[in-house]
């Protein structure tokens, strides 16, 4: 059973990869983007987990975790990833709720309401070269898993493993939305940072779902 201290905890854990690989994802960035996507997926997540620690103290549910989680990264990341990322969260939030127990099948509802409020706002499809060719196979593999019976910690390091190699193969994928698209050719053999910073979340998360 998750708690909001479970949300403070993810956020934490995803704090930390980003920012051991915040330079990374500044270099990738700065190829055919404006280099600014380490220091603001540190700055949206920070906020998230300031957020997450206040509702979490103030007795808050898991979805209202994460909705306030979703509003602070939103407000304070600045740049488009921000925006996606705290409207996702937002509407992984909602659907979770506060009364529910949270399980695989709420997982998975989570999942798929953060993949299409990210695709509704963002209009990036698969192959476009942004993160949603990273959250797409985490989703679609964590359904499979889940039909296929696995437990949800298992379940999670395979969505994330499917994940990583999708926002590694971006390399090969030329830009057709955000910054990047001007610059194709010069992101063409690099993976979309977006992506990257997506599949590094997920793996913290699926190693700390012990
Ligand atoms: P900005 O481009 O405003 O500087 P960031 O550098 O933080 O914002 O984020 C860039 C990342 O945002 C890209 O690598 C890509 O993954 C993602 N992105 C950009 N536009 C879209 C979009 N329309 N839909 C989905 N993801 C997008
Ligand atoms: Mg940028
Ligand atoms: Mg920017």
């Amino acid at each position: 059973q998750k708690s909001a201290a479970h949300v403070v905890a993810f956020a934490s854990a995803a704090l930390n990869t980003i920012r051991e690989h915040e330079e990374t994802l500044a270099q990738m960035d700065a190829i055919a983007g404006d280099g600014d996507h380490g220091r603001g997926m540190v700055r949206g997540l920070d906020a998230a987990l300031t957020a997450a620690i206040w509702a979490s103290k103030g007795g808050a549910g898991v979805g209202s975790t994460l909705t306030r989680a979703g509003d602070a990264w939103a407000e304070h990341a600045g740049g488009t990833s921000g925006v996606l990322w705290g409207s996702a969260l937002r509407a992984a939030g909602r659907i979770i709720g506060d009364d529910n127990e949270i399980g695989f099948p709420e997982i998975l509802q989570a999942s798929d309401a953060f993949a299409d409020a990210l695709t509704r706002l963002g209009k990036a499809s698969l192959g476009d070269k942004t993160m949603v060719d990273a959250v797409v196979p985490f989703v679609v593999e964590l359904r499979n898993a889940s039909d296929g019976g696995q437990t949800l910690p298992n379940a999670l390091h395979l969505a994330a493993a499917a994940s990583f190699s999708a926002a590694r193969a971006t390399a090969n994928l030329l830009p057709k939305m955000g910054r990047a698209r001007p610059h194709a050719e010069k992101s063409l053999g690099n993976p979309d940072p977006g992506a990257i910073s997506f599949a590094l979340i997920v793996t913290a998360l699926a190693d700390n779902a012990a």
